[in-house]
């Protein structure tokens, strides 16, 4: 069995005891195993800390870029041997698969271009300037530079080569070193993307650090130069946000956690136009793409009362074609839940949620899987729920089902009424309305935008160039109010931000312009 090891201090640590199990979801047979024990955390801190940062900070940015450039493409070189650990670690499909390798290396090489034009900037600035004094002699300019500390990246489950990518390739690019650590049941994905960059030599040592297993007393040695990038369930955000040391000394924390997306039907969409097919579409690949364990997935479909059935019949019409199994087995569409934990947390979860609606799809209990030994792996087929008074059912607005559940919401008809439903889950990631009438996106706007970090705009004008609602690209930002965390990821240069000090830069105007130079997030 692999025993999975942690990169610190530019070495390869093996723990010999305090070993966490990593599972095959499809087979429940044991295929690893994961342990930081033995870990010097504060030698490892300092290493990132003083050797990694400071490489990284003597380059420009355009050299940083390029090396994102060069760990994309190594990542890219080794996709079939990728997507052949996620199926076994994850219980992806090899769509799945590919879906969390290609969104890593394509955010990789995306933070790569946009380095492009940097000629040789050691700084992002934030804008061209602005006159301070009486004439343009006192010049104000605001730069980012970047922090001195380390960068802990502690992901979640479902995104092991997505999660570490997307953080690594903001805090690279502006110039922090990073201690990445993946959530420990699928950490095999990472593990081997991290061998892979260090065996290709391309970073300075000390810029990519990894540990598999717990993070022992790292977070208390983070302080006010550091950041930390979270993603995971909103209880673990909580504690982490609370360590005393964290709050003392102000330290950067970027928090993605739970959210319960929406996808709104507008009123009048003709359900032969192309709106209401793509409506179905994504609420469809969001109920079911990497067995619904997206933190983008939609968890409530908002549809006026009068389109419910029709809504509530073509869903299950699609519903009914997924197959549910061991990925191996070439007819499955669907694999199973990521471990025995999350499978008993859906079972658990659906049976809160069905006190206040009604099973219309699915059982919300364990199956078999095809191509899979009968009583072995952690199965489920999805669900759909409909709940009859949505607006006076708090918990379904409220708890996150991590697996492939949606609940069937009618309303009025009216932005306000779904404006307010959206509202009621006190935050998401993205929220999503099929809909070509001007009038209701503007009133929709103004009621929900402020309860969401994403709005997707679904129209027939857009609906053949669309990726989907669930994509987080990272040309756009990702994050959202409450209680998806409150964090901003991504969003293109915007996302080296959260690894900078913003400087604001007053003195005389050639000297201002000179420092910052031509290179700009605008
Ligand atoms: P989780 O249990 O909160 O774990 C997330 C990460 O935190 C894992 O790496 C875990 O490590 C680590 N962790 C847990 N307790 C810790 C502690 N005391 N100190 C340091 N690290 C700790 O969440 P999950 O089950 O992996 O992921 C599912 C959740 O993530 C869902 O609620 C989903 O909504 C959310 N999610 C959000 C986003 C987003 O972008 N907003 C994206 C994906 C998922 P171990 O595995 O070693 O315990």
């Amino acid at each position: 069995m692999k025993t999975l090891k942690s990169l610190v201090r530019g070495q390869w640590h093996e723990a010999d005891s305090g070993f966490a199990d990593l599972v095959n979801p499809s087979t429940g047979e044991i295929v690893a195993r994961a342990s930081s024990a033995g870990i010097d955390f504060p030698a490892a801190y300092a290493f990132a800390r003083d050797i990694g940062g400071p490489a990284l900070r003597t380059l420009s940015v355009a050299r940083r870029g390029a090396l994102l450039k060069q760990v994309s493409k190594e990542i890219h070189q080794h996709r079939e041997e990728l997507i052949a650990l996620s199926l076994m670690n994850s219980g992806a499909t090899r769509k799945d698969a590919k879906f969390d390798l290609d969104g890593a290396t394509g955010t990789l090489a995306y933070y790569a271009s946009l380095s492009r034009d940097a000629g040789d900037a050691r700084y992002v600035a934030l804008d061209d300037g602005l006159q301070l004094g009486r004439t343009t002699r006192f010049w104000g300019r605001h730069l980012l530079v970047p922090r001195q500390g380390v960068a802990v990246h502690i992901n979640a489950f479902n995104f092991p080569a997505w999660g570490f990518a997307e953080k690594a390739a903001q805090a690279i690019l502006a110039g922090m070193p990073v201690i990445t650590k993946p959530a420990t049941s699928t950490a095999m994905v990472t593990e081997r993307c991290i061998e892979i960059i260090q065996e290709a030599g391309i970073l300075p040592e000390g810029v990519l650090s990894l540990i598999c297993g717990s993070t022992g007393d790292l977070l208390s040695l983070l302080g006010g130069q550091d950041v930390l990038a979270f993603t995971g369930s909103a209880d673990t955000a909580l504690k982490l946000r609370s360590y005393p040391n964290l709050l003392g000394s102000n330290t950067r924390a970027n928090l993605e956690a739970d959210s319960l997306n929406a996808a709104v039907l507008g009123p009048g969409v003709d359900d032969d136009s192309d709106t209401w097919d793509l409506f179905l579409a994504d609420v469809f690949r969001e109920m079911t793409q990497k067995s619904g364990q997206k933190c983008t997935a939609v968890r409530r479909i908002l549809v006026p009362q009068d389109r419910l059935a029709p809504v509530r019949e073509a869903l299950c019409d699609r519903l009914a074609g997924i197959v549910v199994g061991n990925p191996s087995d070439g007819s499955v569409n669907m694999g199973p839940l990521a471990t025995a934990d999350q499978l008993q947390d859906a079972v658990d979860g659906i049976a809160l949620l069905r006190k206040s609606s009604e099973l219309v799809f699915g059982t919300g209990e364990r199956c078999d899987g095809i191509g899979a030994e009968p009583g072995t792996g952690f199965y489920m087929a999805p669900v759909l729920l409909e709940a009859g008074d949505p607006a006076g059912a708090t918990v379904l607005h409220q708890h996150e089902v991590f697996g492939p559940v949606a609940t069937l919401m009618p309303y009025d008809g009216s932005p306000q009424a779904a404006s307010e439903l959206v509202a009621m889950a006190g935050g998401t990631l993205v929220t999503s309305l099929y809909c070509d009438d001007q009038s209701f996106v503007e009133s929709f706007t103004a009621g929900s935008g402020a309860y969401t970090g994403r709005l997707y705009l679904g129209s027939r004008k857009m609906a053949d160039q669309a990726p989907g609602s669930g994509v987080a690209l990272p040309q756009s930002l990702h994050g959202g109010p409450g209680r998806a965390g409150g964090g901003e990821e991504l969003g293109g240069l915007r996302g080296i931000a959260i690894y900078s000090q913003p400087v604001a830069i007053q003195g005389s105007r050639p000297m201002v312009d000179k420092l910052c130079g031509e290179f700009h997030s605008r």
